[in-house]
This record gives structure tokens, C-alpha cells and sequence, in this order.
């Protein structure tokens, strides 16, 4: 028997409500996530990928979220049911997200080692009272994360304000603070765009060696391929609240299906090509408020026949981990 999945989304449909009327934000995601296995979900701005990691921590504020069908279960555990303590033993403990703005997540008037020694201690508060470590070995414990995320001189850091600290090494605290409760799942929501590029290579390398080393699962949300192809082994294309195209990593990059996952593979520009061919995806996404009929990618679709405008496509196997909505995938 298949072993359960670490995560597991089924039919998810997530709505916004706001002054303008309702926004249909995510519309029936299925997903599952096995033990240790690397995702990358992908997609434009406004595609529903970090709202969709942010539910499945349930961290969107309600109103204005509501969530309208579907599950969301992790390690077995109904999310979408879960109460305040059950999230608390799930949130940072067993899954664990790092954000984009490393700046943000950090209190300025700190230093790194009171803040990761404060998360440190609330997750010993989710232990019972014998297993909780003491003092001196909760600050053994972060500076040993410290040097797990390969920062030098750990132990001087722990006295260090943010300020002192580049955006890489910022980022790299997030991660220590993100591993301090040795998830299952790490959640990295466009962990480097926010660092030049040579710095956002090491910190992917440092997350590829981590999950790795520790066998973690990983969801990691971006809007460049390229970033989840250095770290992922699948990968998943939303457009517009829904999921287009599920697949191996390698196999998106040779044998995408779905025109939206074509449009972004023509879009990521080349040494050998030239500024003047680089192709982009006509038009924008679509008002979430009033999505199109049918296919929510027909209206800028140049494959889009009248069957797009009146039926949605159901995300079919195409086998070899390969799932794809569109109605005339075959013809790929
Ligand atoms: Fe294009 Fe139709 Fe496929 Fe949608 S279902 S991606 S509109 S061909």
C-alpha cells in the first residue's frame, strides 16, 4: 500500500471577500506532496501560489478569506478543522516557511540570537515539561543552527543587531530560525528575490544541500523557473487560482504541454538568444472577481477554441507524474 502523503489538497476552493464583490482566488487545487519531496509551484504575480502556502499554514486572515470546498490535511491532520493548539504544534514545528523579505521578518531592535532564541523556546513550550531543554542548550542549539546555515562566527552573531547583517546572511537567519523546530516541511516564499544573484545562488544551493542533508519536503513558490529548477525535482504551474500543469522537473522543460507553461518557458531569456526575441504572454491576468468562463487562461490563449470559453478543463494524467489542464493537451 502507497504510503500516505505528507500533504495532501484536495478540490481547495478559497475565496476573498471584499468591498467589490467576492474574488475567486483559488479554484479547486489538487496537490499532494510525498516525505522529502522537493515542489516548486510557479506562476505570474496573482496566481494564487502564496496564498495557497499560506493556507496550507492557515495563515490568511478571515474575512476577508473563506474557504468554500475542499481539504487540506498534513501528516493526517484536517488543517482546515484544526484548533489553536494543534496549529501551534504544526506551525514552525513541522512545517515551516522562510518569506522574501528577510528585512521584514526580523525585529530590527533585537539581536539575532534573542530572536532565534525566542523561537526556539516556543517550541519547547509545545513539548512536555521533561523533554524541554534548559537555557544553556536552547543557545548551544542556535548557534549550532547558525553554522548549519553556513553563517561564520556564529557565536558573535547571536550578539549581532539585523542591521548589521547583509540581506544573504539576513536570509540565512530566517532559515536557522525556520529549522530550529526540525520541520518536515519547509515553505520558501520567494526566498531570494529580494537578494542580488549571486547571493541568491548560494542560498540555493545552501537550501538544496539542507533539505538534502535533513530529508525535509520542500514547497518552494516562485515566479522563476529557473530558481525552482536549481532546487525542486517537480513542478507545478498555477495560472489564476488554478493548477495547469504538474510535472518532473525535466520533463516541464522538454515536453510542456499546457500554452501557459509554454509562454513562460519562451519568456525566460537565453545567452545565445537576442533582447529583440525574447517572447512574453499577451495580455494579463484575468479579474478574479469576474474569471473567465471555462478555461481561465482562453483570453489569451492562441490555441483557445469554443470548448475553452464553456468548460473548464480537469487536470488529467498524462502518466509519468505528468498532469495537465487543458483541453487540447493531446495535440502538444
Ligand atoms: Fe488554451 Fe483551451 Fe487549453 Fe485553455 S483549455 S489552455 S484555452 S487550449
Amino acid at each position: 500500500m502507497a504510503a500516505a502523503p505528507l500533504l495532501a489538497i484536495h478540490d481547495y476552493r478559497l475565496v476573498f471577500d471584499g468591498f467589490e464583490g467576492t474574488a475567486h482566488v483559488l479554484d479547486g487545487i489538487d496537490l499532494e506532496l510525498g516525505a522529502a519531496e522537493t515542489l516548486g509551484v510557479v506562476g505570474e504575480t496573482g496566481c494564487g501560489k502564496s496564498v495557497l502556502a499560506k493556507s496550507v499554514l492557515r495563515l490568511l486572515p478571515s474575512p476577508p478569506a473563506r474557504v468554500v470546498a475542499g481539504s487540506i490535511r498534513f501528516e493526517g491532520v484536517d488543517i482546515l478543522a484544526a484548533n489553536d493548539r494543534a496549529m501551534r504544534a504544526i506551525r514552525g514545528p513541522r512545517v515551516a516557511m522562510i518569506f522574501q523579505d528577510p528585512a521584514t521578518f526580523l525585529n530590527p531592535v533585537f539581536t539575532i540570537g534573542q530572536q532565534l532564541l525566542d523561537v526556539i523556546a516556543a517550541h519547547e513550550r509545545e513539548k512536555p515539561k521533561a523533554e524541554r531543554r534548559a537555557r544553556a542548550a536552547m543557545r548551544a542549539h542556535a548557534v549550532s543552527l547558525l553554522q548549519q546555515v553556513r553563517l561564520p562566527d556564529a557565536e558573535a552573531l547571536m550578539g549581532r543587531y539585523p542591521h548589521q547583517l547583509s540581506g544573504g546572511m539576513r536570509q540565512r537567519v530566517l532559515i536557522a530560525m525556520a529549522l530550529s523546530g526540525a520541520p518536515a516541511l519547509l515553505i520558501a516564499d520567494e526566498p531570494t528575490t529580494a537578494l542580488d544573484v549571486t547571493i541568491q545562488a548560494q542560498v540555493l544551493r545552501l537550501i538544496a544541500d539542507l533539505v538534502r542533508d535533513l530529508g525535509l519536503a520542500v514547497m518552494m513558490i516562485s515566479h522563476d523557473l529557473g530558481v525552482v529548477a536549481s532546487t525542486c525535482r517537480r513542478v507545478v504551474v498555477m495560472y489564476s487560482g488554478t493548477i495547469v500543469e504538474d510535472a518532473p522537473i525535466a520533463r516541464i522543460f522538454a515536453q510542456a504541454r499546457h500554452p501557459y507553461t509554454k509562454g513562460l518557458l519562451a519568456a525566460i531569456p537565453t545567452l545565445a538568444g537576442s533582447a529583440a526575441k525574447l517572447s512574453g504572454i499577451a495580455g494579463s491576468i484575468p479579474n478574479l472577481i469576474a474569471p473567465p468562463p471555462g478555461c481561465r487562461f482562453h483570453p489569451r490563449c492562441p490555441l483557445a477554441v469554443e470548448r475553452c470559453r464553456a468548460e473548464k478543463p480537469a487536470l488529467r494524467d498524462f502518466g509519468g507524474g505528468h498532469r495537465v489542464a487543458c483541453h487540447r493537451a493531446e495535440e502538444s
